[in-house]
């Protein structure tokens, strides 16, 4: 038996349909007296107005300024509002750009924070924070970020476009399968990484045909919780790295970076970890993980090829110059040659392996 060591992250979860009725109580305890809620335009205005109402006079309203890939300039937006509102708490509502605000707004003012995710992203559960200034994305962790409090609650993510929510719930399973090799992983997040998965693999397929099945939905949101605290609690590898260089150099769309990369990254780091990855490949049903995630992907017409998504095909060398440049540790070190032949496979929407 390997040793290892674990340590929980201080988050209160509250998980139902129907929960975020009870944020009115989860403000109190927490002491909040004006929080400023937050969340992308559009459609996440909409639930956010919901939120706003149910905190009353706790609510300093609404901002619908997040952006994904948390750019410093929209954070020092946010941060002027947070002042003039006078606000003493944050509560996101949306996905992970929501989240990212929230955080980046947490970190630089230590404000307690609620958030209500509504896609499968996992940001919520991690101390992690990602911001972008001048096409770079620069990482930290820090407990300051960390959520005091998330309500998951799957109503709120009904209306999630099935497209979405399939590359979300992509980008929730590579946290999982990262999990499941990483040098710090312990039996734990082994267990809540392939739980994770499982639920996820089980409920995605039933969106197509029905978005608004709320026992999937929670079943969807279960998994993305799962896979989130896999996220939190170790170091993630190669996949996340990668996904991390397009997504600051290129501004590509995160989930569906995450949910194009998986399948050749796990290729790639498969021969060093093919024991830890037998379980991914018997709950996808497949010979290997990497060839079963592309499989489930494609089955749920997840788009299979950066260049559908924006990478510009003389971006890969650069590319393969900041992944083989960071210093970062992963099972299988990355060479030139593999990042290259990884990154052709990906942008032209390959099968994984070059199988
Ligand atoms: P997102 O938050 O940008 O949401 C995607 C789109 O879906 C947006 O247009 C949003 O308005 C819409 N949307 C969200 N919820 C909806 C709902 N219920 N119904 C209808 N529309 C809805 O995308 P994302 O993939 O959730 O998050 C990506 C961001 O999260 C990136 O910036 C990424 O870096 C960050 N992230 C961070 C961590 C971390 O631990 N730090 C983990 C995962 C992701």
């Amino acid at each position: 038996m390997r040793s290892f060591t674990w340590q929980g992250l201080p988050i209160r979860v509250r998980f139902g349909p129907g929960a975020r009725s009870e944020i009115g109580a989860e403000a109190e305890r927490l002491g909040i007296g004006r929080a400023l809620v937050l969340c992308t335009p559009g459609r996440g205005e909409v639930l956010a107005r919901e939120i706003a109402i149910l905190l009353g006079d706790r609510s300093a309203g609404i901002h619908a300024g997040a952006v994904m890939h948390t750019p410093v300039a929209a954070t020092e937006a946010a941060l002027r509002v947070v002042r003039d509102r006078r606000a003493d708490a944050l509560v996101a509502v949306g996905g992970g750009s929501t989240t990212g605000l929230g955080k980046a707004l947490a970190l630089r003012t230590d404000l307690p924070q609620i958030v209500l995710p509504t896609t499968y992203a996992g940001s919520e559960m991690t101390p992690i924070l990602g911001q972008t200034e001048h096409g770079r994305k620069v990482t930290e962790r820090s407990p300051s970020v960390l959520p005091e409090t998330v309500i998951y609650d799957a109503e709120l993510t009904l209306d999630l476009p099935f497209a979405v929510s399939v590359t979300s719930g992509l980008n929730a399973i590579a946290h999982a399968v990262e999990a499941l090799y990483a040098n710090d992983r312990n039996p734990l997040v082994d267990l809540i990484a392939e739980a994770g998965i499982a639920h996820l693999v089980r409920a995605l397929p039933k969106l197509e045909a029905t978005p608004r099945d709320l026992e999937a939905r929670s079943t969807a949101l279960h998994g993305a919780w799962l896979c989130g605290l896999c996220l939190g609690s170790v170091g993630m590898a190669l996949h996340h790295r990668v996904c991390h260089v397009l997504g600051g150099a290129f501004d590509l769309p995160h989930a569906a970076t995450h949910a194009i990369v998986l399948p050749h990254a796990v290729a790639y780091t498969t021969p060093a970890v093919s024991e830890e990855l037998a379980g991914v490949a018997r709950l996808l049903d497949a010979a290997d993980a990497a060839a079963g995630l592309h499989a489930f992907a494609a089955r749920l017409g997840s788009p299979l090829a950066l260049r559908a998504i924006g990478m510009p095909e003389d971006g890969i060398e650069r590319a393969v110059d900041e992944i083989t440049a960071a210093s970062f540790w992963t099972p299988r070190p990355p060479t030139r040659d593999g990042m290259r032949a990884l990154l052709q496979a990906a942008w032209r929407g390959d099968a994984p392996g070059g199988a």
